[in-house]
């Protein structure tokens, strides 16, 4: 009688246990009808479908099986590409820098940075590469799912001389100098790190990799928003850049440099800096050398067709001279770029209002001057994604590739309405033309009609 029951309880647990198992695999999402952008190729494959298991896509081939669980989602024949991937962002920089980090509330700031984090996403970058700006926390929040944001590669504080790009004046705006010392708030809320000399450099890269950076921004040279610096001035020494490159190596990963002279990029070059921001003012040489050594050039194309009134903010005349004086070079350094087949990353750096960040996804358009639709999209898909690869083991993102559509590869894909390879500016309306949105294998958008 007690073999029995013992039986009987274990033939009523068989199914539950199955049904666990079942439940324990992780959720099938099957994409079929679609043509696949594959982030690589120019061209448009069909008769294929997608399969996504957790937040991966594991499988591309005609006619997937799945498991009875499966979610299957019907493309309606459109077109499937990879997340979008901004290289140059500034999630944090809400408002013009000095009223972000001093005059405004942090918890003001990171009020709206989460609701650029969700808008970046919406406009379908599901990953940026964070170029500065206190922003661990709202990636945190992002990576435990509470808030909708991309991926982020961060930067966190920006590594700056004395009288750089990233000294934003603190004379007067201390705090408390009885409660917190003589300490900027820049330094304080991890926006910035004033170093000078090899010991201060190294210090300063260790400090900002231990914050979780996955790589490190220093500023190479004067800049058009920064408080102090001319925008002809080569910031930090040969020395103290190739410290920077070191300890950055040592830890696995690479120094991304703020760089407009010409002096500034070839002496980030020369140090091994491996990604070059802005670089406008590159001597054709420069840019040659920085193609013989493999370098990124991480240059901007909307932010320099644009006039000093379009920023929406008022820019003091120092500020509107310096960037006038950019905006000319900002043609020749694409075309030279272009003809010199330099490794192009593709980014904005549009901050300082979420209206201007608004404006992300024109900067697809606007390189139409340079690069054929196909080159653009590339860019802002597998090249950039092979940009962050440089970030290595300190990748926040070591399980799978980025940018691309292909098995193994993280989940990050959008159907698109239009077909991008023909016309890019179907991707400048995503609340139009995002049908649906998905990273790390969560859908965050889906307008789409589903079979059942
Ligand atoms: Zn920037």
């Amino acid at each position: 009688m007690k073999r029995l029951l013992m039986l009987l309880m274990l033939l009523a647990w068989l199914p539950v246990a199955a049904q666990a198992q079942e439940k324990a695999k992780p959720q099938q999402i099957l994409f079929v009808n679609v043509k696949i952008f594959d982030g690589v190729h120019n061209r448009l494959i069909t008769g294929k479908d997608v399969l996504v298991e957790g937040n991966h896509i594991v499988k591309i081939a005609p006619k997937i099986k799945t498991n009875r669980m499966a979610r299957i989602i019907d493309g309606h024949g459109k077109v499937l590409m990879p997340g979008l991937i901004n290289a140059h962002t500034h999630l944090m920089v809400t408002k013009p820098f000095d009223q972000a980090i001093y005059t405004y509330e942090p918890s003001y700031i990171a009020a709206l940075a989460t609701e650029e984090a969700r808008r970046t996403l919406m406009r379908g970058f599901t990953t940026v590469r964070d170029a500065g700006g206190p922003v661990m926390g709202l990636k945190r929040a992002i990576d435990e799912g509470v808030v909708p944001g991309p991926r982020i590669f961060p930067s966190n504080a920006f590594i700056s001389q004395t009288g750089g790009h990233g000294d934003f004046d603190p004379s007067m705006t201390y705090l408390s100098s009885y409660f917190a010392g003589q300490m900027d708030k820049a330094y304080l809320f991890g926006w910035t790190y004033t170093a000078d000399g090899v010991p201060e450099v190294r210090k300063a890269v260790r400090e900002v990799l231990r914050s979780g950076a996955s790589q490190v921004k220093i500023m190479a040279s004067g800049s058009i928003t920064g408080a102090h610096d001319p925008l002809d001035v080569t910031e930090f020494t040969p020395d103290e850049m190739r410290a920077i490159v070191q300890e950055a190596k040592k830890w696995g990963t690479y120094a991304m440099a703020h760089a407009y002279s010409d002096d500034a990029v070839r002496t980030a070059v020369e140090a091994g800096v491996l990604s070059i921001e802005h670089g406008l003012m590159a001597s054709p040489e420069t840019l040659q050398l920085m193609k013989k050594k493999g370098v990124w050039l991480s240059t901007q194309c909307l932010n320099y067709s644009k006039n000093v009134e379009d920023f929406g903010v008022e820019m003091p005349a120092n500020v509107a001279a310096k960037f006038n004086e950019a905006k000319k070079s900002a043609e020749r350094v694409f075309r030279l770029a272009k003809k010199y087949g330099l490794k192009m990353a593709w980014g904005t750096d549009t901050f300082g209002s979420l209206d201007v960040q608004d404006t992300e996804s024109q900067e697809l358009t606007c390189r139409k001057k340079y690069f054929s639709d196909f080159e653009i999209l590339k860019q802002a898909t597998s090249l950039n994604g092979e940009l962050l690869t440089l970030s290595g083991k300190r990748s926040p993102y070591p399980d799978g590739a980025l940018g691309v559509i292909r098995e193994g590869a993280y989940a990050d894909l959008l159907i698109v309405d239009g077909n991008p390879l023909k016309d890019i500016a179907v991707l400048t309306r995503p609340e139009q033309t995002l049908v649906l949105i998905m990273k790390d294998g969560k859908i965050y958008k889906n307008t789409l009609q589903e079979k059942h």
